[in-house]
């Protein structure tokens, strides 16, 4: 019944796509289901998406189908002709949800106050509301993603001494441990806390200060599953997301972005087993794709705001194109936002 309705959907989908041509362009992030990825035009990570949404001057309605963070940057950095539309506002993010202006701004005067405004760069990862990039561009900072967060460090190291970043803790200590800082030299805040939980010697001495933020899916990902699957399937190759903590890092054999994963899983030899460590929709759809190897979730964790984007809610939107969930940032937030998305964008090009 169900399927008989997603069919249905698709194919009106399919002919608005055909009445709207090179007007309307639908992204979908490597974590929506099968569905909808099959009804996109450009599939990836948030960076390669946010890069076609920067390039595309020929479409007039973008459709982002992945979480409200990511149609948000879209939005930023759309042309003025560039409508950005979700197929539901309500897909948020839990762990963009960490960090809002007003912690984040306290946090930033009260490090600046012991360190000094130029000892610290602000990095930002995508999965952040816009208003936390536009502090991030305020103070000459870069937006990153999980596939290029290394040169975002080189970048802002380049520039100044010790890194702020928000809102993971896991990517930014598992990109400061492959940058080699001591571990006593990595500290996290956590706003709830006076000074983040820290001391003033323990901020003065720090190189990278890590926000208290986490994402929900890959840090239900312990080290035990992976002891497990490692008992059970002794030959498989473990790849997870580095938003995993850092032992479930340590203990796989790669880690790196949705692109990364996916471009692993491809390259791996036909009868390989492959054990996977991030959202299980993309780890489905891996298995489908990858028909000649055995491809396994580490544990079924499931993303309940990217799986929010339906074959249903995607042809609502497109059938009011232009008006429904249009996604907005205010001129000012967009300006500073914009700075550290395109600088993220420079880094990379
Ligand atoms: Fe946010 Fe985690 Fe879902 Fe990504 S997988 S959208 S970080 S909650």
């Amino acid at each position: 019944m169900k399927d008989s309705a997603n069919e249905q959907n698709a194919q009106k989908i399919m002919a608005i796509k055909k009445v709207l041509g090179k007007e309307l362009v639908i992204l979908t992030h490597n974590y929506q289901r099968k569905e909808i990825i099959d009804l996109g035009d450009y599939r990836g990570d948030s960076f390669d998406l946010s890069q076609k949404a920067a390039l595309d001057k020929d479409a007039r309605f973008i459709v982002f189908c992945g979480v409200h963070f990511m149609a948000e940057s879209a939005a930023i950095l759309a042309k003025e002709h560039q409508i950005v539309q979700i197929p539901d506002m309500d897909a948020g993010c839990w762990m963009a949800d960490m960090a809002n202006s007003y912690n984040v701004e306290k946090a930033w005067n009260e490090v600046i106050n012991i360190t000094g405004e130029n000892s610290v760069t602000p990095i930002v990862y995508m999965n952040s509301e816009a208003s936390i990039k536009a502090h991030c561009g305020r103070n000459e900072g870069a937006v990153c993603t999980s596939s290029n967060d290394s040169d975002a460090f080189i970048w802002a190291f380049d520039k100044r001494e010790k890194i702020f970043f928000f809102p993971d803790e896991h990517l930014g200590r598992n990109t400061g441990n492959s940058f080699g800082i001591d571990s006593e030299r990595m500290i996290v805040w956590d706003p709830d806390k006076p000074l983040g939980g820290n001391c003033v010697e323990k901020i003065k001495n720090a190189k990278l200060i890590l926000w208290k933020g986490f994402c929900l899916v890959h840090t239900r990902f312990k080290v035990e599953h992976i002891k497990e699957k490692r008992k059970e399937f002794p030959d498989a190759k473990i790849v997870v997301h580095p938003e995993c903590s850092q032992e479930v890092v340590a203990m796989a054999d790669a880690v790196g972005s949705t692109n990364f994963i996916g471009k692993y899983t491809e390259n791996a030899s036909a009868g390989t087993t492959i054990i996977i460590g991030t959202e299980i929709n993309m780890v489905k759809r891996l298995a489908i794709e990858n028909s000649d190897k055995k491809i396994l979730p580490l544990l079924d964790s499931l993303c309940p705001n990217m799986s929010k984007i339906n074959p249903e809610n995607l042809l609502n939107t497109l059938q009011e194109i232009g008006k429904k969930n249009v996604v907005k940032v205010d001129d000012k937030t967009k300006k500073c936002a914009k700075i550290a998305l395109d600088n993220m964008l420079t880094l990379a090009s």
